[in-house]
């Protein structure tokens, strides 16, 4: 093993496997043009070389400093045509430069009741391109791994050997905005309508942009002509794209259009687990339950939470615990807490315990009001600035005696019954993660 990939290789013991694999594992060292002053690296494409100047470039100057004694310039270059030792296909070409994410796995992905069906839409597409569904249009909030799916189905297909093409819409439009400038708009149309499938990522941003609306319904007409493989994501249907020509729209519905929806609990664990695995954190099963219900929706969120955690513990030397994961999650929970409203924290309770708000403010003595109202006063107690007086109201009680009366219950039934109390507990997170 030469220096460079020794340099590599404790370089790997300190990221992430996910950004490993993203961008360093395609480096190469040039052994003969560096010097013991001079380390040079060549990378894939223009991205891989941005990014490791960007992030790495210090780092890895360091570990040869470190290893070898000498202050060492590291250099990132592209790995241009004239140094790849046989001139590559158009296959390995496009592997190459698409931008697809080879971490984004089916293996990766969770499922659950909120994404099976976009997973079963997009797995049968990855297995029989151009044939069962065109387009699948995939639609959801951010952070519920759209582009995790669609980049999974375009790593199966480029790895069976199609020519994959990923962009998102923003890529797409500089694309053509180059090729125009450019007169090259053959070498465009070549691209986008000859590749076999074909990714569009946040299809939303097409909208009110008429220009590149037209040229990306040609690109559609021609794909689908020919049978090949087309899939779009967008943060909503279809039919809510405002600004869309209607010959557009309706062909986004031709094929199967599914939505993926926040994931539920266990989903959202077993999302942290595998992220846990993936990034090698460990985390004991209460404080994964207490991030899945502290964090009400966005994957992303949980990720960056995950990493914080991470990146804290090694800097301050600590295990994580649930004392330190509370601590580190402070500031984002505090932040959530400020907007929190009684009609808010009302409203999920009841959602919860599947009744009316209304009900939880009324008289009503059956036995499943008193006791959502009672969760009720005792969160828009602790969460909220609201004086007793001001509960009284709310709640319809007759004054702040009452409210204090029932306050002192609560704590009681929190001290004696155990599944109260982590009701309660649960709906806190959840509220503190909101909003
Ligand atoms: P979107 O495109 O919908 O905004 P992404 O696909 O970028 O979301 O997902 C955000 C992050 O969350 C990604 O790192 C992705 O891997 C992860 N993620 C989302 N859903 C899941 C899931 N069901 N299983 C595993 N990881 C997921
Ligand atoms: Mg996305």
């Amino acid at each position: 093993m030469n220096i460079g990939q020794q340099i590599l290789g404790e370089l790997k013991s300190e990221i992430t496997e996910v950004e490993y694999n993203r961008y360093i594992k395609h480096l190469e060292y040039d052994i003969k043009k560096s010097s013991s002053d001079m380390a040079i690296f060549y990378a894939p494409n223009a991205l891989v070389v941005s990014w490791i100047q960007k992030k790495y470039k210090d780092k890895l100057a360091h570990l040869f400093e470190i290893k070898t004694g000498n202050k060492v310039t590291v250099k990132i270059t592209l790995k241009s045509a004239q140094t790849t030792k046989k001139a590559k296909t158009i296959k390995e070409i496009n592997k190459v430069s698409s931008l697809l994410n080879p971490s984004y796995s089916f293996d990766n992905f969770m499922i659950g009741g909120s994404n099976q069906f976009a997973y079963a839409a997009i797995k049968s597409v990855s297995e029989n391109p151009g044939k069962v569904y065109n387009p699948v249009f995939i639609y959801g909030g951010v952070g519920l791994g759209k582009t995790h799916l669609m980049q999974a189905a375009g790593n199966v297909l480029q790895n069976s050997g199609k020519v994959v093409i990923y962009a998102t819409v923003e890529q797409f439009l500089n694309d053509f905005i180059r090729h125009v400038k450019n007169k090259t708009m053959d070498r465009f149309q070549e691209k986008y309508r000859k590749c076999d499938v074909l990714l569009i990522d946040d299809i939303q941003f097409l909208s009110n942009k008429e220009g590149i609306q037209e040229e990306f319904f040609h690109t559609f007409e021609a794909l689908k002509g020919a049978g090949k493989q087309i899939i779009l994501t967008a943060d909503k249907h279809p039919k809510k794209i405002g600004g869309l020509e209607a010959r557009l729209q309706s062909r986004f519905e031709w094929g199967l259009v599914a939505d993926i929806q926040p994931p539920e609990l266990e989903t959202k664990i077993a999302i942290i687990k595998k992220k846990c695995e993936i990034n090698k954190v460990k985390l004991s099963n209460e404080i994964i339950n207490y991030i899945a219900t502290v964090i009400e929706s966005n994957v992303r969120e949980i990720e960056g939470i995950l990493s914080k955690l991470h990146a804290y513990s090694q800097l301050m030397h600590v295990d994580i615990d649930l004392e330190f994961t509370k601590n580190v999650l402070k500031d984002q929970i505090k932040e959530n807490r400020q907007n929190l409203t009684m009609d808010t924290i009302t409203n999920v309770v009841a959602k919860d315990l599947n009744i009316k708000p209304s009900e939880i403010r009324s008289k009503g003595r059956a036995k499943n009001l008193v006791y959502a109202r009672r969760i009720s006063i005792y969160i828009c107690r602790e969460l909220t600035q609201s004086t007793m007086p001001q509960l009284a109201q709310y709640f319809g009680m007759k004054d702040h005696t009452a409210i204090s009366h029932t306050i002192k219950k609560i704590n009681d039934l929190i001290e004696k019954d155990e599944d109260f109390k982590v009701k309660i507990d649960e709906l806190t997170n959840k509220l503190s993660s909101s909003s």
